[in-house]
């Protein structure tokens, strides 16, 4: 399976979000790393994405798409920072 960074996730992740997500920062729920959503390592594309911490490899967002939904698994997610807009 290929691969991606986070910056892949930005399309799925404009569906739900109206500010840029791949620039907010995480901090994972697992072992406290934090850093850029695009930094997260991403596997499989549409209709299941999955993401994973860089530092540990432990899911951090699981995105699926799915009878005219988005269902998104936010649960190795311990924080999550989001700019304001206009900020
Ligand atoms: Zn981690």
């Amino acid at each position: 399976m290929n691969m991606l960074d986070g910056n892949a996730l930005a399309g799925d992740l404009d569906d739900i979000f109206t500010v840029d997500v791949t620039t907010a920062r995480f901090v994972c729920a697992t072992c406290g790393h934090s850093g850029a959503m695009a930094t997260l390592r991403l596997f499989g594309r549409t209709p299941a994405s999955v993401a994973r911490c860089p530092s540990c490899t432990e899911v951090v967002l699981c995105l699926v798409k799915a009878d005219g939904r988005v269902f998104l698994d936010t649960r190795g997610i311990a924080r999550l920072e989001l700019p304001m807009s206009g900020a």
